[in-house]
């Protein structure tokens, strides 16, 4: 993992973020990229939200692109451009918790700061054999605690690598590979062979599934409308084509119309459904339904938030992965 021996704090910082929800081996390829259209802190202090956005697409979680480009122009504007370096200040920025605080302070500064990222939380439950549930306050103050006696003095960056990369690679969720483990002979978990009940399982939750219609309002030139998102909540600051969740007991076609008259104030067509696609958010699940649409010319588009764009084209809009599913559906319809 080439970030793991960058000394840049502003490199660290980002790792660490795109890190918060997602595994390493999805993280990669964006973070190069992402490091590659900003490369320090002031170019991404001074971008255009819409541009930090396009960087993140389809990463997820984009609250974190916000926070990230928010906390860079925090870091401009009261600490001269340099990431602070320690826990509290670090702490102090948005999108950076005590973990993801803690992990900066040791990676980039070489503080003494425990972590408990997703991974160190189970190693060091395993570890000393700390059988709760993680999530209640109780046992995580208990695990900080720990986490904090297993910091070697002066080694805290290498304590902070080595418990999650530990818990990247080794001691997985399932399976942990005990047998190649180099902590083995002081596990807890291991000695007593409960290392499957630690950290214990939550039962599988059963997500909703939602139905939800796109307005694929198309122009003569062949471009699409979007609309931009309010920039708080899910998927917001990102671009997609008008939508709406059908309600109980109405149709599709029904929820389309319903999408319309209330998101554009615009009488459209609808000429054909394009497809359907699934898609899964972390706590439900869609089906959206793809509709193309032509408007009658009457109604007007609140201008500020809409944009066109161009199906199989690169583009500047950045775009939910669902959208971006449908958008390929024309995009291969119009090929062949
Ligand atoms: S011995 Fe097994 S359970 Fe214990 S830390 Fe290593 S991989 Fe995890």
């Amino acid at each position: 993992m080439a970030w793991r021996e960058t000394a840049d704090p502003y490199r660290i910082w980002v790792s660490e973020i795109m890190l918060q929800q997602t595994r390493v081996e999805t993280v990669g390829p964006y973070y190069e990229r992402f490091l590659a259209r900003f490369p320090d802190v002031r170019s991404l202090a001074d971008a255009r939200p819409d541009d930090v956005m396009k960087a993140w697409e389809g990463l997820g979680y984009y609250a974190r692109a916000r926070n990230l480009q928010r906390a860079a122009r925090i870091v401009v504007e009261r600490h001269g451009g340099r990431i602070p370096r320690t826990v509290e200040d670090l702490s102090g920025l948005p999108g950076i918790g005590r973990s993801t605080g803690g992990a900066i302070a040791a990676i980039a500064f070489g503080a003494d700061s425990p972590v408990l990222d997703a991974n160190a939380r189970r190693v060091v439950a395993r570890l000393f054999g700390v059988g709760g549930d993680p999530r209640t306050a109780t046992v995580r103050e208990i695990l900080w605690e720990l986490s904090a006696r297993m910091v070697a003095r002066g080694k805290g960056r290498d304590t902070a690598l080595a418990v999650m990369d530990l818990g990247a690679t080794v001691c997985l969720p399932r399976a942990p590979r005990c047998a190649e483990c180099p902590v083995r002979p002081s596990c807890a978990a291991f000695r007593a062979g409960s290392q499957d009940a630690i950290p214990p399982r939550t039962a599988r939750k059963s997500f909703p599934h939602h139905d939800v219609v796109a307005a694929l309002i198309r122009r003569p030139d062949g471009s699409l409308l979007l609309l931009r998102r309010p920039p708080k909540g899910l998927l917001g600051g990102l671009w997609s084509f008008p939508s709406a969740r059908r309600q109980p007991g109405e149709s599709l076609e029904g929820a389309l119309r319903r999408a319309l008259r209330e998101k554009l104030h615009v009488q459209a067509t609808i000429q054909r459904k394009v497809g359907a696609v699934p898609h899964a958010y972390s706590h439900y699940r869609i089906t959206l339904h793809g509709y193309l649409c032509v408007t009658g010319g009457r109604g007007t588009p609140p201008g500020e938030r809409v944009g066109w764009m161009r199906a199989g084209r690169g583009t500047r809009y950045a775009l939910p992965r669902a959208d971006r599913k449908l958008l390929e559906l024309i995009a291969r319809e119009e090929r062949s």
